[in-house]
């Protein structure tokens, strides 16, 4: 059918319809190019000037201040587990991680490998369903830099306030919320996202840096993991991920059409809430997150009975909206409702679920 479906798929995700539509208006000749931008050299003029336009609208839309480098790689956010310590730890060789998830424990774990790592918070003791106080913040004045993630995929909780860590240079994983709020660029040394939720396609990898943290790299860096390779280069030291930077220029048309991050930080809360309303007013639902700590991009939830969440999950992608099936580590249910997802949708899917509620 060509019906298009709710998708609250944590990632890959939906992308806004009119990114996809001029996408595919263009497949196969771009703008009397006579050919795709899949199918086009990294070096053309017309593949330059998409490159460029794309790395300009991002710089405004998040108003990306002088001094930092937008970069688009291709390591997949997890690369970045890697290649953070790998560039900024040189400083002292230590650091400090905020571990409150799955991607920020990986992390965690992965910079041991290349120095003296300090878990600053945690948030295990409640199975991370709640963001740490910034007084709860053991922050180390020797770290090379602290590391978070604003938000939360798996657990659904994110961060409501920028941790202050004094001189020690912030980097975020903002890889599930990037673009849903304006941010404070230059109250961080480096963000990192990778696109497949907000952005774009899987395949693209966001980084914005201070770019004088770049060039400190351990010795035995790889070439391709060097920040500064890819600064000087600017981002072609290799063949990027063309297609997704199309695709991304696509989106962020649409972001700067609907009140660019002003409009959906609006849009972002307003299906939250209305959701979170809908779960916390039900007599079958709790939610994971802790009130003050909710993500507004992945809504958390379980009935208490695997064997209910399992109808739930199938009724409801019966009734059209797919996907909510929780990941394999927490079980139970989740909503992803990133910025292309319609408030429409998430009306929907609340009536359904009040539906359900009532029938169970
Ligand atoms: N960080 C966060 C917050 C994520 O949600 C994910 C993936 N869902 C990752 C990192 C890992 O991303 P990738 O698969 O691109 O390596």
């Amino acid at each position: 059918s060509d019906q298009r479906v709710y998708n609250f798929s944590a990632g890959p995700s939906m992308l806004p319809l009119s990114a996809l539509e001029r996408a595919g208006s263009e497949i196969t000749n771009y703008r009397g190019s006579g050919m795709s931008v899949m199918e086009m050299s990294h070096r053309s003029k017309v593949f330059i000037q998409i490159f460029e336009e794309t790395q300009e609208k991002l710089r405004r839309i998040m108003n990306v201040p002088q001094g930092y480098k937008i970069l688009f790689l291709q390591t997949g956010a997890s690369g970045q587990f890697s290649m953070i310590p790998l560039n900024l730890i040189g400083k002292t060789g230590k650091a400090d991680y905020a571990v409150t998830g799955n991607f920020s424990n990986l992390a965690y774990k992965e910079a041991q490998k290349y120095g003296q790592i300090h878990l600053a918070a945690s948030s295990e003791d409640r199975d991370h369903s709640y963001i740490p106080a910034q007084s709860q913040l053991k922050l180390d004045p020797e770290a090379s830099y602290f590391y978070y993630c604003a938000n939360n995929t798996i657990y659904g909780t994110e961060w409501q306030y920028v941790p202050d860590t004094g001189s020690v240079p912030l980097v975020c994983d903002m890889s599930s919320d990037i673009l849903s709020m304006p941010v404070d660029v230059s109250k961080f040394g480096l963000i990192y996202a990778g696109a497949q939720k907000n952005m774009a396609p899987a395949g693209l990898t966001v980084v914005i840096i201070k770019e004088e943290l770049a060039g400190h790299e351990l010795p035995y860096t790889p070439l391709i993991m060097n920040y500064k390779t890819m600064i000087d280069k600017d981002s072609m030291y290799n063949t990027p991920p063309c297609w997704c930077i199309y695709m991304l220029g696509l989106t962020l048309d649409w972001v700067e059409e609907n009140g660019g991050l002003a409009g959906m930080e609006k849009l972002k809360w307003q299906r939250a809430n209305m959701l979170y309303d809908t779960l916390d007013n039900s007599k079958l639902f709790r939610c994971h997150g802790e009130k003050g700590s909710r993500s507004g991009m992945n809504v958390t939830f379980r009935t208490g009975s695997e064997e209910l969440d399992a109808k739930f999950v199938s009724q409801a992608a019966q009734a059209g909206f797919v996907n909510l099936k929780g990941h394999r580590k927490t079980g139970g249910m989740r909503a992803s409702i990133y910025n292309a997802m319609p408030v429409e949708g998430v009306e929907k899917l609340c009536d359904f679920i009040k539906a359900f509620d009532k029938a169970n």
